[in-house]
């Protein structure tokens, strides 16, 4: 790909913008996220699927608030904002699921960043559909807290004026979305469809496309939380940003990471050093040393790519080239990064 992506129409030309659809420096971004060991490269490599295959696409990594977070001038908040200003931004976490050939485009989450992320997709029929109000084929949403399903604010009359979307979730999700407003209000002028799937069965979505509902222990105030595990034609990849304990699930954890090909898990925090005062038991995300342990023999056993995301504002993983990173590259882990695709 040469030079930028087109703009949507009535798009403004701004340094920002320019930089930020730019995949070219998102890609070599990557190549300097960190030093990555011979076991880390073949994960990599693998994050290019050939054109025409239908893949995931990462389009954000931070936890819900973002990466810098409101209020936060720590070192590590004001790498992110130079990482922003670099054109090169952590959003919050989301995927795009993308099928070129059909000209099918999904989107798994969305988040308070959407309106940036979702210029990652740099398809040009993308674009087309856009401006035709209808981006996308369905919008998945984990759960309700902000930072999953705030970015539907923006497809209303004051933004894209979506047209006529599924909006695939949990039964209890479909219900609190249609009885609460704003949110209700876009279902009620018809551009939001809920359409709940039962969990642990296989949902068809179209030719080359299945899901799958699993129930995850959360922090449920509003509604239920879940992972999607994707189906195409060659893979199948989990996402699942939010768990409160790998150990609190009714599924054995690695068992269920080794099922799929790609997982792309929870990684808010590092280690308890981050939450001063805190202990284990009220923290409700595992930590990403608990996490490798818990899927070591998982990756060892090249069972499954792990892939972190949902970084949380205070995890020294998110500091590029530093020893965190290195720990989890040397581990054969992946940390999740704008723009990378895992074939499905
Ligand atoms: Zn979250
Ligand atoms: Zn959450």
């Amino acid at each position: 790909m040469t030079g930028s992506p087109p703009r949507l129409p009535g798009q403004q030309e701004s340094p920002f913008s320019t930089q930020l659809m730019d995949r070219r420096s998102f890609v070599s971004g990557l190549a300097t996220v960190a030093a990555f060991p011979a076991s880390s490269l073949s994960a990599l490599a693998r994050t290019f699927p050939a054109a025409g295959e239908v893949h995931a696409l990462v389009l954000g990594t931070a936890q819900d608030a973002g990466f810098p977070q409101i209020g936060c001038y720590t070192d590590r908040c004001n790498y992110g904002r130079e990482l922003w200003a670099e054109g090169r931004p952590r959003f919050v976490s989301s995927i795009a699921l993308i099928e070129p050939d059909a000209q099918r485009f999904y989107l798994v989450d969305a988040t308070p960043d959407i309106t940036h992320q979702i210029d990652l997709i740099d398809d040009d029929g993308f674009r087309r559909r856009a401006a035709e109000r209808r981006p996308f084929d369905g919008i998945f949403l984990t759960h309700a807290h902000i930072g999953h399903y705030s970015g539907l604010d923006v497809l209303g009359n004051e933004g894209i004026g979506m047209a006529e979307t599924p909006l695939f979730c949990t039964p209890r999700m479909a219900e609190f979305i249609s009885s609460n407003q704003p949110w209700r209000f876009l279902v009620d002028q018809g551009r939001l469809v809920p359409t709940p799937i039962p969990f642990d069965t296989w949902h068809r979505l179209d030719d080359n496309l299945e899901v799958q509902l699993w129930k995850v222990p959360h922090r449920d105030e509003f509604a239920d939380t879940v992972g999607f595990v994707f189906r195409g034609p060659s893979r199948t990849l989990l996402f699942l940003p939010d768990i409160n304990g790998w150990h609190l699930w009714d599924k054995d954890a690695a068992e269920a990471v080794a099922s799929v090909d790609v997982a792309l898990l929870d990684a808010s925090f590092w280690s308890m050093d981050e939450m001063p005062g805190r202990s284990m038991d009220d923290l409700p995300h595992p930590l990403i040393l608990q996490t490798m342990d818990t899927f070591q023999s998982v990756v060892d056993d090249r069972l499954a790519e792990v892939v972190l995301t949902h970084i949380n504002n205070s995890n020294p993983a998110l500091d590029d080239g530093g020893p965190q990173q290195a720990e989890i590259a040397r581990r054969g882990f992946t940390l999740a990064r704008e723009g990378m695709r895992f074939e499905l």
